[in-house]
């Protein structure tokens, strides 16, 4: 199993999740139910479902529903779907790299003030309506140098858009797309 892919599914479910990808990856995209992957994986069909479930939340398997002709019982065949990992990786990666977007758009906007204590930290409007008085403490509020935490945000950020170049490597037809994006 592709090593990027098995970091992300120990991440989802840990080691029986793991295991429980690698049965279908070896299927070779043919289908099995949950039974039977249990019984492959020595599992009870609880923890085999809940897995699945997970998988299932990240798009990571697909499954059928039928209705068994001999038993009338409802069955969920599965099998894995796992080709469009690196689109689901990448696109996990733009949440967060947005998210810290935003906050750093708010550090580099405002000017931060805070008490010696660190019971209060807010921007300049906030702060002139309380008098530069901290509420918990009622020290005096101070200009806080945030260069600091704005530097750590643009490497985060930074780091998080090269691990995506990374992810999507040379000859994935996507690149191109999240490419002409930025
Ligand atoms: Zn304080």
């Amino acid at each position: 199993m592709d090593e990027l892919l098995e970091k992300f599914i120990f991440h989802i479910g840990g080691d029986i999740c793991v295991r429980l990808a690698r049965e279908l990856e070896e299927l070779g995209g043919k289908e099995i139910t949950d039974q039977e992957l249990a019984d492959k994986l020595g599992e009870e069909i609880n923890p085999t479902r809940k897995n699945l479930y997970k998988l299932l939340d990240y798009n990571l398997v697909t499954y059928r529903r039928t209705r068994d002709k001999n038993t009338g019982f409802i069955m969920f065949y599965f099998k894995d779907n796992f080709d469009g990992y690196k689109n689901i990786l990448v696109e996990r990666n733009m949440e967060q790299i947005n998210k810290w977007k935003q906050l750093l758009a708010y550090e580099e906007d405002n000017m931060f003030y805070a008490c010696a204590a660190g019971c209060t930290r807010m921007p300049f409007d906030k702060a002139t309506e309380i008098d530069f008085r901290c509420p918990s403490c009622n020290e005096i509020l101070n200009f806080q140098d945030n260069s600091r935490k704005v530097e750590a945000l643009r490497k985060r950020i930074e780091q998080a858009e090269k691990e995506n170049e990374e992810i999507l490597g040379v000859n994935n037809p996507s690149r191109k797309k999240a490419r002409s994006k930025s």
